[in-house]
């Protein structure tokens, strides 16, 4: 059949043809952490708004761009206290956005993760509530009364963005008290474009899930760029479920993911690096070692006598020490603190 137009054309006469290949919809973004000690590493964003609170996007649509950007879990997270348009037009049920959103994840067979943000100035700032089963009586003059009620209804609750709005973090009685009672469950060290170094401390010190979140509120491509990756909580499960997720967080089984750089616990990242990568001798008298990184991260490898750079999805050739300590560069344990691996790999 003779066409006008060069196209991959499945309908094809004088009336219409089709060209399938421009609609990119079904077409998903891969990144690749490996799975590791019987644990699945799923890619999951904790934190994201919609036009039901004070974002720029349809509920549904957080979902399905979620899945086009390689995602396995999405929260929709929107605000209890502010919002515009849509949430001052359809008032009254908080739970809009996340039965909207599920309905979208069952459609197409996506995790997708009730909860909510408590929002206040600080001292008490924002916390997010996941895994809640009604919003509604979260919308409470008293926020400590709202993580009561979140907490009663199981969620997790992580502690959003400590450095924002004025560019420091504190942790202010509240929050102590909130910890110690172990009511709060992880803290964000990553968030859209911020890195709070003295937080990865916090979780660290505190015994929390190391925590990174987009906190979109306009379209993922629009912030981020159509193929960038925006900033993840890398969830260690034992399924790939929300039962799964949820288990694992409350564990402290997560590693955050930005820009290249990872911050977690080391039992986590240096299993997780371990089994990125694949190393074999190929002249020993020389120490010359050959490593192919099967992941999306570069791993930057730093000895005493020098820095090796494994690239994300290559193989490289390179002399490393036959033994000793290395440390990894982008594999962050706390603030100033990187992950301690031993040679050889
Ligand atoms: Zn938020």
């Amino acid at each position: 059949m003779s066409c006008m137009v060069s196209a991959n054309a499945q309908i094809q006469n004088d009336d219409i043809f089709k060209m399938p290949e421009m609609d990119r919809s079904n077409i998903r973004k891969l990144i690749r952490f490996p799975d590791f000690g019987g644990y699945h590493t799923m890619k999951c964003d904790l934190h994201s708004h919609t036009v039901f609170s004070d974002g720029d996007v349809w509920p549904s649509a957080r979902v399905i761009e979620a899945w086009q950007h390689g995602l396995d879990a999405i929260a929709i997270t929107d605000h209890l206290e502010h919002g515009h348009l849509v949430r001052k037009t359809l008032a009254g049920d908080f739970n809009t956005s996340c039965d909207i959103a599920l309905q979208k994840g069952k459609e197409i067979n996506f995790i997708v993760i009730k909860g909510t943000e408590i929002s206040r100035a600080k001292p008490f700032g924002h916390m997010n509530a996941l895994f809640i089963t009604d919003a509604n009586p979260l919308s409470t003059p008293e926020p400590l009364d709202a993580i009561e009620i979140a907490l009663r209804q199981g969620a997790f609750i992580m502690w959003n963005h400590p450095g924002y709005p004025d560019n420091k973090s504190t942790v202010y009685p509240v929050q102590e008290e909130l910890i110690k009672g172990k009511k709060i469950h992880g803290i964000e060290v990553f968030n859209e474009v911020d890195v709070y170094p003295v937080c990865m401390d916090w979780c660290k010190n505190m015994h929390v899930a190391f925590m990174g979140n987009s906190d979109i509120h306009e379209l993922a491509a629009d912030f981020y760029g159509k193929d960038a990756i925006r900033p993840m909580t890398l969830v260690f499960a034992s399924e790939r479920t929300e039962k799964g997720i949820r288990e694992a967080l409350f564990a402290g089984r997560t590693a955050a993911y930005f820009n290249g750089n990872l911050a977690g616990r080391p039992e986590h990242l240096s299993l997780l690096l371990k089994a990125s990568i694949e190393a074999k001798t190929v002249d020993d008298g020389k120490g010359i070692v050959e490593v192919t990184n099967h992941s999306d991260i570069s791993y930057r490898i730093s000895f005493d006598s020098g820095q090796v750079d494994l690239p994300a999805g290559k193989t490289v050739r390179t002399t490393l020490p036959k033994q000793g300590k290395a440390l990894v560069m982008n594999c962050l344990t706390g603030m100033r603190e990187y992950l301690s691996i031993d040679l050889p790999l």
